[in-house]
């Protein structure tokens, strides 16, 4: 008895043994496949090149709807189709201008960007004195008497010393979110924030703000960190310098928008949804490449992979380019509540929200007992240099997922260099490189066909 038990267990092995190496070697060609396809990065380049300015609502945001969906009919998957949902509409303008009006040190200007759904100045633009604070509690002290018509200057830099950007940047955010209001509260005219970026550049980072019912409304933009430097600088050389600030941006009515989604059918269990996500609306003032162009192209190619490698998943794998992540998450919100009416199975979610840069792992979310499993995919990835096997996953898009039961996961690439492009015109095209781009969609396809495969 003990014996056969013993033969069991060592067959167990040695068939767990081979197909262990088996999944190495679809792994590997999945790899291959990517490394040596130009597929992804000529999509991402159109994507940028001809939808560039594809804030949610946009023409060029209609654009980036019909040209992903095209590239998903071309790659003849099983179905592709639109969601259509409101989304809000911000526009931009054009003239942006700030200027600095010293008695001491004369006239200088500043590069600005308004932060998305804020106010306009009008035409003739909002002139006063700056007050640099760092924070919210900074104000508090301050009080109305000192804040009352003046322009509130949050400088508060994010923290270099975090080695991960993303706390970094979690840490700063607030000002850039909630600036405009908690200064209006105690009568300022206007709000400014340093960019937030880890880069000191001429880069002004825009991003979502929120106004706070009940307080005014007040124009909120962005300065460069070089910009936001210089201000600092020169306030200190006299406190009674002035700031002009003209901006043209204005919220309009909603209008009709949507979400991409592709499917390839599971053979098995066709019900059960594996979702890979990106988002498809991009800050106007750049071409959206890392934010989020790459991670709605590593969803597609993620796609294409499985399919042109002839791997037929057990379950539905979607591509879904969401729209609107930077304003409200409206495509996200739509995407969970025709789950909910189709009564859809979300099996798992992975969202690329990142950046296109090196992959260097993902992080989970999912049940205590299925975490292990997770954990453990770690060693078919080393080969690739992909060693990050993390607690800890979602994102924006995916989040509402989880109600579906859905495990959660992040696509982590190298965090160093991503706020250098977040939200700036400095994020192009040019600034993804091809291989990296190419290694993040191998990696997101491996996944998807371990977690299938394995039913993890
Ligand atoms: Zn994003």
């Amino acid at each position: 008895m003990k014996k056969s038990v013993a033969i069991i267990s060592f067959l167990s092995l040695l068939v767990n043994l081979y197909a262990q190496s088996q999944d190495s070697v679809i792994i590997r060609r999945i790899f291959d496949e990517a490394l040596t396809s130009r597929a992804a990065y000529e999509n991402l380049r159109y994507l940028c090149k001809n939808t560039k300015g594809r804030i949610c609502g946009s023409p060029q945001a209609a654009e980036a709807v019909e040209f992903t969906s095209q590239v998903m009919l071309d790659m003849e998957l099983d179905s592709v189709y639109l969601q259509e949902l409101m989304v809000k509409r911000w526009v931009r303008g054009m003239n942006e201008e700030a200027y600095v009006i010293s008695s001491l040190f004369g006239f200088h200007e500043l590069t600005i960007s308004g932060l998305g759904t804020s106010v306009g100045t009008g035409e003739k633009g909002i002139i006063g004195k700056v007050l640099e604070v760092q924070t919210f509690d900074d104000l508090e002290k301050l009080g109305t008497e000192n804040i009352k018509g003046k322009l509130v200057f949050f400088n508060r830099p994010m923290d270099p010393t975090l080695i991960n950007t993303f706390a970094a940047y979690g840490g700063a955010a607030d000002q850039r979110t909630r600036g405009a209001s908690e200064a209006a509260r105690y009568g300022a005219i206007g709000m400014v924030i340093r960019s937030l970026t880890t880069a000191l550049d001429d880069f002004p980072h825009t991003g979502v703000m929120y106004y706070e019912e009940g307080i005014p409304k007040i124009p909120a933009v962005s300065v460069s960190t070089i910009d936001a430097e210089q201000l600092s600088r020169l306030l200190s050389g006299d406190p009674d310098l002035h700031l002009h600030i003209i901006s043209n941006c204005k919220n309009l009515d909603e209008v009709t928008s949507h979400n991409v989604v592709g499917e390839l059918k599971g053979t098995v269990y066709p019900d059960q949804i594996i979702t890979i996500g990106g988002h498809l609306d991009a800050w106007d003032t750049g071409e959206g490449a890392h934010d989020d162009g790459t991670g709605c192209i590593h969803a597609i190619e993620a796609v294409r992979l499985l399919k042109d490698l002839g791997i037929q998943p057990k379950r539905t794998i979607r591509a879904v380019m969401f729209m609107d992540e930077e304003i409200a998450q409206r495509g996200a919100k739509k995407y969970a509540e025709l789950a909910r009416e189709n009564n859809e199975k979300h099996y798992a979610a992975i969202e690329s929200d990142r950046g296109g840069l090196t992959p260097v792992g993902f992080g989970f979310t999912a049940a205590e007992e299925r975490m292990e499993g997770f954990l453990q995919l770690k060693e078919y990835f080393k080969p690739y240099g992909i060693t990050e096997f993390v607690r800890g996953g979602g994102g924006a898009d995916i989040g509402p997922l989880r109600e579906f039961g859905a495990t959660l996961i992040s696509f982590i690439p190298e965090m160093q260099r991503y706020f250098d492009y977040h939200h700036s015109p400095n994020d192009t095209f040019e600034q993804v490189n091809i291989r990296e781009l190419q290694l993040g969609c191998a990696a997101i396809a491996a996944l998807v066909y371990l977690i299938d495969k394995y039913d993890l």
